[in-house]
């Protein structure tokens, strides 16, 4: 099947510790601009890009990612990667992808500025420029300049399958929204109510006092 008649599909890989407005934004505006017939939210198993040892349990960050996309309709998540024992290769996880789509879909993986960077230093590039394309979403913050230095080391095809998409941005960040729960300040308006209610009943990211 020739690449106009595929479908077109995103794949929004992240850690969603937890979901915020910032994912949901920059994934409706690649669906939007690209003309993605699905994005698939896809929350990271055990990463091994990220270290940081205190990732809360995969099935808090599942719920919530279920509970942030259920209003859109072009929005599904899978759970192939918590769902693996050991540590994720977010490339197998594109890998089974393409298998099971037979070469009917062509997957656009959708990414912040920061993160395309350190994908671009995954062992196993040149097998992830096969699997799919990228959408590569400005974030404030982080400089075009230094990720246009690393598109400079590119293969002329692997560069044209990365697509820079410029967009206002939103400066939420994962990491705030951890700090601000944990500093009982609000969160409304930064994620969607049911993450925030979920948060709030289910207790997260407030610090454990040791009584000992
Ligand atoms: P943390 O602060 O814990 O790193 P995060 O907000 O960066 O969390 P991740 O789960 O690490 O969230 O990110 C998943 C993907 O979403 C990454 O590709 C990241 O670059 C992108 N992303 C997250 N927030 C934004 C944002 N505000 N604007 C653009 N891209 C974003
Ligand atoms: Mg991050």
């Amino acid at each position: 099947m020739d690449d106009l008649h595929k479908f077109k599909v995103g794949i929004m890989g992240g850690t969603f510790d937890p979901i915020h407005y910032g994912h949901l934004y920059i994934a409706e505006c690649s669906r939007h601009s690209y003309g993605l017939a699905k994005v698939l939210f896809l929350p990271s198993g055990q990463p091994v890009h990220k270290n940081r040892p205190d990732i809360i349990d995969p099935a808090h960050r599942v719920r919530m990612t279920r509970l942030a996309i259920e209003s859109n309709p072009f929005f599904s998540l899978s759970t192939v990667e918590v769902d693996r024992l050991g540590p994720t290769y977010t490339v197998d996880t594109l890998e089974q992808l393409h298998e099971k789509s037979a070469g009917t879909e062509e997957f656009y993986f959708i990414t912040g500025a920061d993160a395309i960077m350190e994908i671009l230093t995954w062992k196993d590039v040149a097998r992830v420029f096969g699997l799919c394309r990228f959408i590569a979403v400005t974030r404030p913050g982080y400089s075009l300049a230094a990720l246009n230095k690393i598109l400079n080391d590119l293969t002329p095809g692997q560069r044209a399958k990365i697509h820079i998409h410029e967009t206002g941005g939103t400066l939420i960040s994962s990491t705030e929204i951890r700090m601000r729960v944990s500093h009982g300040e609000p969160i409304k308006y930064l994620v969607p109510e049911g993450v925030e209610r979920y948060i709030i009943t289910e207790g997260l990211y407030i610090p454990k006092i040791n009584m000992e």
